[in-house]
């Protein structure tokens, strides 16, 4: 066995580990200032839990406690009770808000600019984002011209901060299957070009999974990833539903398969990732306490877990903060740290060659050799393994990647 040299001995910085961020929405990635800044902007008057967002503290501490978003005024992530309908309601209603301020082109390369910057503060040096294009497309002139938009964006971010970004379509359960139609075609018109995947997220417990199977067709047709939120506000059978009904690869959420062994040693199995985001499922309501979170019983079962964190604008933390979280409340060690992030580079689509390039990074994180930054991703081969993601293998396109030579950042301090 290695000895592991002394200096290193203690536990690491979790914003020095590489990972893959796997389960991010889009307007959800906000930081409270900008959201402030853009509402002045615009003339959006925010209510106050909006208002309040980030108040005792800039987002990004590792400790889970700052950026925290409040109606009261005091310290913590806002409890939203989002298991009750009316809840839920809430939530969506602060996030209809949030999304209204982002009006014109320079917004949303802002937007997108300040997740990529926070993303790899955080360690992310692979982001693939949700985005619903549809509450945007009237104020830009069609679903066409925000998947351009943000794509374009997230190239010139990723450029600028070396974190890979890649696009993944989100369609909405809450709306007729005919429009998660029209966005798998989206999507798919896409796969190859920066987008990855095709989503489902809001309200699990309205809308069926199998309404929504021609529309995930259509996106595993062109090669895309299947990642619709399951097991989340419903329990297994809904997870059930995805994997049967729409062929899922990943799984947003899933942390209630934990409420079933079968279940859990099928995910094992097959090796489909659950997307877990600890922060947002306290938040939510999901579980009560953050050690509720089964996210030690899913890593024993075998699950292949992606830490996430879903909605920081909402919730108060970033990606950092999961892993700290994993450490803190759950009681992950380095080794397992690094095997969490280890999950998260190989369910996503990173091409082969820049995975490797991470994989090799959290051995070194590990070892407590230099890592995180001073090496950024290598991009353009693709995936020759053969296994996922699609949406590689089918065209052999990439997706957006980093502009990796001359990025020189070193790890925050
Ligand atoms: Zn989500």
């Amino acid at each position: 066995m290695e000895r592991v040299p002394e200096t290193v001995s203690g536990p690491r910085d979790v914003r020095a580990l590489p990972k893959a961020h796997l389960h991010l929405h889009f307007t959800g990635a906000m930081r409270p200032a900008t959201l402030r800044e853009l509402a002045d902007k615009h003339g959006v008057r925010l209510p106050d839990a909006l208002a309040a967002a980030g108040a005792s503290g800039g987002p990004g501490s590792p400790d889970g406690s700052a950026g925290a978003l409040r109606a009261d005024g005091r310290d913590g992530p806002v409890r939203m009770r989002a298991t009750d309908a009316r809840g839920w309601f809430r939530f969506q209603r602060l996030y209809d808000i949030a999304r209204s301020v982002l009006r014109d082109e320079d917004d949303f390369r802002r937007l997108i600019l300040e997740i990529a910057e926070d993303e790899r503060r955080d360690g992310s040096r692979w982001l693939e984002i949700q985005v619903d294009p549809t509450s945007y497309a009237p104020r830009l002139g069609g679903l066409v011209p925000v998947v351009e938009l943000v794509l374009d964006a997230a190239r010139d971010a990723s450029a600028r901060t070396g974190v890979g970004i890649a696009l993944l379509i989100a369609a909405n359960r809450t709306r007729h299957p005919l429009d998660a139609r029209t966005l798998a075609r989206l999507a798919a018109r896409y796969a190859g070009r920066g987008v990855v995947g095709f989503g489902l997220s809001n309200d699990e417990r309205r809308g069926l999974a199998r309404d929504f199977d021609r529309a995930f067709a259509i996106a595993r047709g062109a090669g895309l990833l299947s990642c619709p939120h399951g097991g989340e506000l419903a329990g297994p059978e809904s997870v059930r539903a995805c994997l049967r009904d729409l062929r899922a690869d990943r799984i947003g959420h899933g942390v209630r398969v934990a409420e079933d062994e079968a279940l859990m040693a099928e995910l094992a199995d097959r090796q489909v990732v659950c997307e877990v985001c600890p922060a947002s499922n306290v938040a939510l309501g999901v579980y009560e306490e953050p050690e509720q979170v089964p996210l030690r019983r899913l890593f024993e079962a075998g699950v292949p877990v992606a830490l996430g964190a879903d909605d920081p604008l909402l919730f108060g933390s970033r990606l950092a903060d999961q892993y700290a979280l994993a450490r803190r409340v759950h009681g992950f060690d380095d080794a397992e740290l690094a095997e969490l992030a280890r999950q998260s580079l190989r369910g996503s689509t990173a091409p082969e060659d820049v995975r490797k390039a991470l994989l090799a990074d959290v051995d070194a994180w590990l070892a407590g050799g230099a890592v995180a930054g001073d090496r950024a991703p290598r991009i353009g081969a693709q995936r020759t393994d053969g296994q996922r993601p699609r949406a590689q293998r089918a065209d052999g396109q990439e997706a957006l990647t980093a502009g990796a030579a001359g990025h020189r950042d070193g790890p925050p301090a």
